[in-house]
């Protein structure tokens, strides 16, 4: 295996910088030594000249260095993380679900509704209203499988008729209000990390999808696991939602090695037998498609592992990241190749520093 670098080459890193690339986004830092000041990859300030920059790995190196964060990209923040801007509007959201907001509440907060909406479309793939809406109708599916009656759940939920709340059911959750009691919905929310935020999508039975939430992507991922699972998909916190974070959080402080959660693995046989080899490759350790294919007993289907891997909803927890190709090449990652670099590199170190040494899986 090649000697994994902790941070891009410095060409790669400027390059990223003038382009404003966010998916260097956590890979690295960059300070500008004649301000003293340091920023995200993505900062929208003027692009230092190359001589004068320097790149570290975290934030942490960078203010060590005697450098202060930049207050236009706030590189302390976790990126991805709900802007200082928007906590007041999140506050009131959570104190009070079932408010409308029309663009007058909003101007009275200081805020403007154009970035209001633009952020929610970026970070969301839906408007501020649909995200509200999730959310609310989200809210009543609780109320109404926990028992509650129809008619006091569409008023307790800010709906202004019955049929305005059979109407938001049967578009958001295809469902009539008796068949929505057993309904399963899947919760989705956003997990912060140093490598940006992950979508994660679970409910009662289980974690269904853990993957980073490049944006692009969002939209794609959301119809996915509503296909998959046949279930209407809203914005909510759910107790599968807070262990993944939890676990997520710990593995990201190099506290834990692997994960004790419900996955809904839903895949066909072979998918499923590739996705249970995966977790069986130890922290800080990789495995080729070949060496895969043959603790399968089907050494010839070395690519068919690799679709299945390329298949893996469960980011991080099933650590498709551990695989590599048999000459040791990193190879494609669906969360982005630096991405599998870095965790790579970070279980390599955390295991050293541990002292940590895993137990080899079979012969190689
Ligand atoms: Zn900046």
């Amino acid at each position: 295996m090649n000697a994994i670098m902790t941070l891009p080459t410095e060409a790669q890193m400027y390059k990223a910088i003038v382009q404003r690339d966010a998916r260097m986004e956590g890979v690295f830092f960059v300070a500008v030594k004649t301000t003293g000041i340091f920023c995200r990859p993505g900062c929208k300030a003027k692009t230092p000249k190359r001589e004068n920059v320097e790149f570290f790995a975290t934030s942490a190196e960078a203010q060590a260095a005697g450098y202060r964060a930049c207050r236009r990209c706030h590189p302390l923040e976790l990126s991805g993380a709900t802007p200082v801007w928007l906590n007041d509007l999140f506050q009131r959201i959570k104190d009070d679900p079932n408010r409308r907001w029309t663009n007058g509440d909003l101007e009275l907060l200081g805020l403007s509704p154009t970035r209001v909406r633009r952020w929610f479309q970026e970070q969301y793939q839906m408007t501020f209203h649909a995200y509200l809406r999730t959310q609310r109708i989200g809210l009543a599916v609780d109320r109404l499988r926990s028992g509650e009656d129809v008619t006091s759940t569409a008023f307790g939920s800010g709906f202004e008729s019955l049929s305005g709340f059979r109407d938001s059911l049967r578009k958001w959750v295809g469902e009539t209000p008796t068949s929505a009691k057993q309904t399963e919905p899947i919760f989705t929310t956003r997990i912060l990390t140093p490598l940006g935020p992950m979508l994660a999508a679970g409910g009662d039975s289980g974690l269904c999808l853990l993957e980073f939430a490049d944006r692009k992507m969002l939209a794609k991922q959301f119809q996915r696991i509503s296909r998959l699972f046949q279930q209407p998909i809203l914005v909510g916190s759910h107790e599968i939602l807070n262990q993944t974070a939890r676990q997520i959080q710990q593995y990201f402080q190099g506290e834990r090695t692997s994960f004790t959660l419900t996955l809904r693995m839903d895949g066909t046989s072979f998918q499923t037998a590739v996705w249970q080899h995966l977790l069986a490759i130890p922290y800080g350790q990789t495995a080729s498609y070949r060496q895969l294919a043959e603790r399968l007993k089907n050494p010839t289907a070395a690519r068919a592992v690799g679709r299945a891997n390329g298949d893996n909803r469960f980011a991080i927890v099933v650590p498709c990241h551990r695989v590599v190709r048999s000459d040791g090449h990193l190879c494609g990652y669906a969360g982005g190749l630096w991405r599998k670099k870095w965790l790579l590199n970070w279980e390599r170190q955390h295991t050293n520093s541990t002292g940590q040494i895993p137990l080899p899986l079979g012969p190689p």
